[in-house]
């Protein structure tokens, strides 16, 4: 089949034999995959993965509970029987790996290997260019499991790409004060053409009046930036991963008494059901989709021009 490796050399694509089920896996041929910021901070070297690449799918299943039905899948391969497993635990499992990101070959393949427990069957009404957003977007909803959303509260989003636009989405719903702070308008109108509040950076007075900020810049800045947008005893949530490393003061934390929290992996069923039920749009971030033979050319395109999504399609 062909596949998207990332090896020692780089990306390429290239002929690999399908993969073989684990226990407990089932073959999904895969119709369509997203390239997410985390495949590019990968060829920059984040997690040291070597593999095929691609977390976000969606796809038909070959075997197991949705044999011959379009199916989305949680990324991570978790063993079921540690402490954290049994205890709520599964996505920080320490003997997990991930789809496409941890000791687990990813979606950018004719056919991906997924436990069968990660799927969840995709609605009809769903169509597979919003299926394939069902991962990220419940990274989005991840921040309304650990944080407490309120209308009275103001939040601010830092970030109009792709993650950004989808917290803000789901933020959007729970009825707070929401501004979204970016660099473009083109993807900032996709924001406000929804009735939500949008800002370009240069123009946004930097008070201190946020209660919550969530940080989807994906740039090393967006820690800094948020800090200073924060009340006293304010909640920043980082939804960013950059490989490297940060440093800063952490005084103004102990200080201010804020709240730092880390935000990744979220849950499939709001998120399915917030597509099913259209009350999140996530077509219009679709940019372009390419053949999987084209996949150096689209990611040299996501890492060097503000782009929103790629698909592949197989
Ligand atoms: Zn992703
Ligand atoms: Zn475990």
């Amino acid at each position: 089949m062909r596949a998207v490796v990332l090896s020692d050399e780089g990306l390429v694509v290239c002929d690999r034999p399908a993969p073989t089920p684990g226990a407990g896996e089932v073959l999904v041929r895969v119709l369509k995959a997203g390239l997410c910021e985390t495949d590019l901070q990968l060829v920059k070297g984040y997690m040291g993965f070597r593999g095929i690449l691609g977390h976000e799918f969606v796809g038909i299943a070959q075997s197991g509970r949705f044999r011959g039905e379009r199916v989305v899948g949680e990324i991570n391969c978790s063993c079921e029987a540690c402490e954290f497993c049994l205890s709520e635990l599964a996505t920080h499992c320490p003997h997990r790996s991930v789809l496409g990101i941890l000791n687990h070959d990813g979606a950018f393949a004719e056919f991906v290997s997924v436990p069968d427990k990660n799927l969840h069957r995709v609605p009809d009404s769903v169509l597979d260019d919003e299926a394939v957003f069902t991962e990220p977007l419940a990274a989005a909803f991840q921040i309304l499991e650990q944080v407490d959303v309120q209308p009275k509260h103001r939040v601010i989003v830092l970030g109009d790409g792709r993650l950004g636009n989808l917290c803000a989405q789901v933020l959007a719903k729970t009825g707070c004060q929401l501004t979204v702070v970016g660099k473009h308008e083109r993807k900032l109108k996709l924001l406000s053409d929804r009735g939500i509040h949008t800002v370009i950076v240069g123009q946004f007075q930097e008070t201190r009046q946020a209660d919550i900020v969530v940080d989807c810049t994906g740039s090393k800045s967006g820690f800094e930036a948020a800090l200073k947008l924060l009340k006293p005893r304010g909640v920043l949530v980082l939804k960013t991963t950059v490989a490297g490393d940060h440093s800063l003061s952490l005084a103004p934390i102990v200080i201010d008494e804020f709240t730092i929290i880390g935000s990744r992996c979220g849950p499939f069923v709001p998120a399915l059901a917030s597509l099913a039920e259209k009350r999140v749009d996530v077509r219009p971030l679709i940019e372009e989709t390419y053949p999987l033979d084209q996949a150096p050319t689209a990611f040299h395109r996501a890492a060097t021009t503000p782009t929103l999504k790629f698909l592949f399609q197989l």
